[in-house]
């Protein structure tokens, strides 16, 4: 199945795309994508969370990149709000630190190969150290560490592609991963590439994960936010409270308003 037409399950937040599905789809479509290359270019699959959001409000090459992707999934409680706002629930929460784990155990059971990109040399040793711990016979055929040049950007396709995993976990943070894979997917010998964020530092044991209560209640950003204030205070001062009053203003303005608009805006 290729997703990169929107599917009818595809909804459009602000623009950005979300696939509305449940884990079980998820997870199907994902491992039938890297067991099932048919001389494609790598797959793709990118998790949509309120920062992707208003990045991909900001800039619209990321935007572009994500709605292009093969599968959408949708991360975190603050796309949840929005879905009940505009009357279009979301199925579940799909976000890439608990769905990637997942993907991992199905390559496992399913003899699939993983090569691992990005995050600090240390943290991504230690995240495959501990990944061998949890799933004894995953195959990780490779990885290298996230902070190359573009001049180095050769080098580690060449490397990726000697080894033509199955699975290539991405993690360079948005916008940098959801716009490399795109940039380079025609080159990749691989089955699908995965944007996962930050995954590489909690399952190196580098960052721990909210408690699961915190998580339960969608409230997992105030511990990340916690954790690293410098690094995440953007995203929750600004721009939760900038998604939230945007969905909002866009659920009460009369729709024929807005499309008075949204022609006049095209037509600048
Ligand atoms: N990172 C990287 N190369 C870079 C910049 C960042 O490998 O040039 C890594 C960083 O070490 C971290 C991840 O990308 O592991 C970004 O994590 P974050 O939680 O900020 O991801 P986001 O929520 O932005 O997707």
């Amino acid at each position: 199945m290729n997703l990169r037409t929107p599917q009818p399950r595809s909804i459009f937040l602000l623009g950005t795309r979300v696939d509305n599905i449940d884990e079980f789809t998820a997870l199907r479509m994902t491992i039938g994508f890297a067991a099932h290359r048919d001389g494609l270019p790598a797959r793709t699959v990118c998790f949509t969370n309120v920062h992707t959001i208003c990045e991909a409000r900001r800039d619209r090459s990321l935007m572009h990149c994500v709605n292009l992707a093969d599968l959408v999934l949708p991360d975190g409680s603050g796309l949840k709000i929005a879905g009940r706002i505009f009357g279009t629930p979301i199925r579940e929460n799909l976000n890439g630190t608990d769905f990637t784990p997942k993907v991992l155990d199905a390559a496992r059971q399913n003899g699939l190969s993983v090569y691992l990109l990005g995050a600090q040399l240390g943290r991504v040793v230690s995240c495959r150290a501990n990944l061998l711990r949890q799933y004894p016979n995953l195959r990780i055929v490779g990885l290298h560490h996230g902070y190359f040049t573009p001049e180095d950007e050769q080098d580690v396709i060449r490397d990726i592609n000697a080894k033509q995993p199955d699975i290539l976990l991405v993690a360079l943070g948005t916008p940098v991963q959801e716009k490399w894979i795109s940039r380079n997917a025609r080159r990749l010998n691989v089955g699908v590439c995965l944007a996962v964020g930050g995954l590489f530092d909690f399952l190196s044991g580098t960052i721990v994960r909210a408690p699961a209560w915190m998580r339960r209640a969608g409230i997992e950003w105030i511990f990340r936010f916690l954790q690293e204030p410098r690094l995440k205070w953007k995203r929750v001062l600004l721009e939760i409270p900038m998604f939230l009053a945007l969905v909002i203003a866009k659920r009460i303005v009369p729709r024929k308003l807005r499309m008075t608009h949204d022609r006049r805006v095209a037509l600048r």
